[in-house]
């Protein structure tokens, strides 16, 4: 049976739409044979939340579809937002450093974000990051689904709170948790660690220490990736 039509991940939702949006809120017609093509393309037209009024496009997630690996995010930032790709600014610049330093290859993984528009809000010229709420991530949670069925990692680590409280547990707290394998029904080894925006924002003299635990987190996942 070729890969894209095999079920959802185990105890996953697989991709399907929820019957509880707000009104006004819709889901563009979904694929009928799934591939990760056919999703990106659906998810350019989703309107199941408002942020789709203030983005510029769907930012979906972007790497191999043999990917063992699924790094997911908080949502787009102003960069990913204008280019459509995700980790393409400088949260991505540190996660690809500190890849790096961990020694797992970018170009194997799959990056995403729990929330496919960017949201903000206006100060002056700048577009300041504001955080997702809990009906904009639910509402998104379709497009993850979809990726994660699709891929059946081997491996998902969660960046950040957002991520981490959406597909682990509600009450998923990173400052304790995180560099930890937790048993999940999501993938056979998942993980969370900070979202690589918070070692930009950390005060500069505590910004090395951060980016080594960033990379000490990473590092049990490429021995994780090395045990496979
Ligand atoms: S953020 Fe997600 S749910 Fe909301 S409009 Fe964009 S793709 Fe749809």
């Amino acid at each position: 049976m070729p890969r894209d039509e095999e079920p959802a991940y185990p105890g996953g939702a697989g991709a399907r739409p929820r019957d509880d949006l707000e009104p006004g809120h819709t889901y563009p017609e979904l694929p009928e044979r799934p591939s990760l093509g056919a999703y990106r393309e659906a998810a350019a037209h989703c309107r199941a939340c408002d942020l789709w009024k203030t983005g510029t496009q769907t930012v979906f997630g972007e790497g191999k579809r043999e990917a063992r690996v699924v790094f997911v995010g908080e949502q787009p930032g102003d960069q990913e937002d204008r280019a459509g790709r995700p980790f393409v600014g400088p949260a991505g610049r540190v996660l690809d450093e500190a890849l790096a330093e961990a020694g797992i290859d970018r170009e194997t993984v799959y990056v995403t974000n729990a929330v496919k528009h960017f949201k903000w809000r206006a100060a002056g010229k700048r577009r300041l990051h504001e955080k997702p709420n809990r009906r904009e991530v639910a509402a998104c949670r379709l497009w993850l689904d979809a990726e994660l069925a699709i891929l059946r990692p081997q491996v998902v680590v969660c960046l950040g709170a957002t991520a981490a409280q959406a597909l682990i547990a509600p009450a998923f707290r990173v400052t304790r948790e995180r560099g930890k394998l937790i048993d999940s029904p999501l993938a056979p080894h998942v993980i969370a660690t900070v979202h690589p925006s918070s070692i930009l924002r950390a005060p500069e003299e505590t910004r090395e220490d951060e980016m080594r635990s960033f990379v000490a987190d990473l590092k049990v996942v490429a021995k994780v990736i090395r045990s496979l």
